[in-house]
């Protein structure tokens, strides 16, 4: 299948082809994760739970189920929600007095708690954070890991004494970001949303973009400041060191597996996945390359290897399966698995492997003397280099443009007054829509690119996924 050719299909191919899920499950949008693909996406948890745990946030886990009053405390975010929500109505054969949803995301869950866990100052910050499953009924086309029904979805939940400390952890929630991203090999950017596209509810939202390579962009994640936006009806409040009864600032941020559909997109290629090393379900596959009255010592060779390298603690795979090693290193490329390890007759005399590299297919010899240290320094060479190439991919992907007719694929940048009715036109007139305001600021101005009013701000147009 040819990524380039047809991005859409190859996506939906590989995804399954590879056993990264099974969207036979009888109800649509409501995938099956197969084993592989489940330990990548642990592995990504994994690297959020690190990232969350060493800054100080505390995991939780709420109820599923959230009643129907309490949901319907803050009008703005039932609004932004409620024609995406599923009901339970019944339990047995009792209609139920109050209807209750399945969560879409936990704001309304958590809050009606959170009034009874905070009563001074003294119980300021909270910072949590759950690994949980969200439900929420997408109408348009669904897509493994990147539009789904029921999400696997990270949800970070803070409650601070100023709305300065509040804008401090939103500081902090780039820098889990960088952290994950990292990991994931995958180049980011930062957008304020238009007022229009916020997260309901919020007072601003600040999206984490990655560029696919059709040219369309994935939000990856959001981080949102609430202000007193839910403490207010939620009734969380916190006596301040001068006995005053004052609403706490709240901040939220959301995951969720698109990260991995954003790792698929981004990295692989015609011949399938390309995991990057810190979220491989496999780092390194050993085949032994056996040969007819020779197989003895060869599969010795190969079994010491592998053992070696699973005491080190790298995820090692033996492959010694009875087929032609041809067939194997087809499916452990289509996989992703970053190195393989191929172990022969003059291998295994002259102790050394025969190392291929799935990032550029580069084959090397090492010698088993370093074999540990060698493979670490491999794995971490590949990481760097996908990087690198994700991200001069993703830099290419970016040009300003002067007017409606040149937006197409990537990343546009334009000159825009500001106005609601201005991007909503430049919806209408390309199919790209407004990401929002980039982090960086290019000194000096510019005429909007549908009023030709004459503004400061810079925004970043595309056609999200
Ligand atoms: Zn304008």
């Amino acid at each position: 299948m040819k990524k380039e050719e047809n991005f859409s299909e190859w996506y939906n191919a590989v995804v399954e082809e590879n056993n990264l899920t099974d969207k036979r499950y009888p109800v649509k949008g409501l995938n099956v994760w197969p084993p592989y693909g489940w330990k990548a996406m642990l592995l990504i948890d994994s690297k959020v739970r690190e990232e969350f745990d060493s800054r100080g946030h505390d995991e939780v886990n709420f109820p599923l189920l959230i009643p129907e009053d309490q949901f319907q405390k803050e009008k703005d975010h039932i609004k932004g929600f409620d024609s995406q929500v599923y009901w339970v109505t019944k339990a047995g054969d009792n209609e139920l007095d109050i209807k209750l949803l399945l969560r879409p995301t936990s704001e309304t869950a958590m809050y009606p708690l959170f009034s009874t866990w905070i009563r001074s100052h003294a119980d300021l910050p909270l910072r949590v954070y759950q690994i949980v499953n969200t439900f929420r009924y997408e109408t348009k086309q669904t897509r493994a890991f990147i539009r789904v029904r029921e999400i696997h979805f990270i949800e970070g939940h803070t409650c601070h004494a100023t709305f300065q400390e509040a804008e401090g952890q939103i500081a902090e929630d780039l820098d889990i970001m960088r952290g994950i991203a990292r990991a994931l090999c995958l180049p980011f950017r930062i957008h304020t949303r238009p007022e229009w596209d916020k997260f309901p509810g919020a007072y601003y939202t600040k999206a984490i973009d990655t560029v696919l390579p059709d040219g369309r962009t994935l939000q990856i994640a959001s981080i949102h400041q609430y202000r007193n936006n839910f403490s207010i009806p939620y009734d969380i409040y916190f006596e301040d060191e001068d006995g005053q009864r004052r609403p706490v600032f709240q901040t939220t941020y959301g995951l969720s597996e698109r990260m991995l559909g954003a790792v698929v997109a981004v990295h692989g290629d015609d011949k399938g996945l390309i995991f990057p090393p810190p979220i491989a379900p496999i780092q390194v596959v050993v085949v032994p390359v056996l040969k007819k009255g020779e197989s003895e010592i060869i599969d010795k060779a190969a079994a010491e290897v592998a053992a070696r390298l699973v005491a080190a603690g790298i995820r090692t795979r033996l492959d010694s399966r009875d087929i032609r090693p041809g067939n194997k290193y087809y499916e452990w490329e289509g996989k992703g698995v970053p190195l393989r390890l191929e172990v022969g007759k003059r291998e295994a005399t002259d102790k050394f492997v025969t190392a291929v590299r799935r990032d550029s297919g580069k084959k090397q010899s090492i010698g088993t003397a370093s074999l540990e240290k060698d493979v670490s320094e491999l794995l971490d060479s590949i990481r760097e280099n996908m990087l690198r190439i994700a991200t001069e991919r993703e830099k290419a992907a970016e040009h300003r443009v002067a007017n409606l007719k040149e937006i197409g694929p990537g990343l546009n940048i334009i000159w825009w007054c500001g106005n609601e009715t201005c991007g909503k036109t430049i919806d209408e007139k390309t199919g790209s829509s407004i990401l929002g305001i980039p982090e960086w600021k290019t000194s000096g101005s510019g005429r909007c690119i549908v009023c030709a009013n004459e503004t400061e701000i810079e925004a970043v147009v595309s056609k999200p996924m």
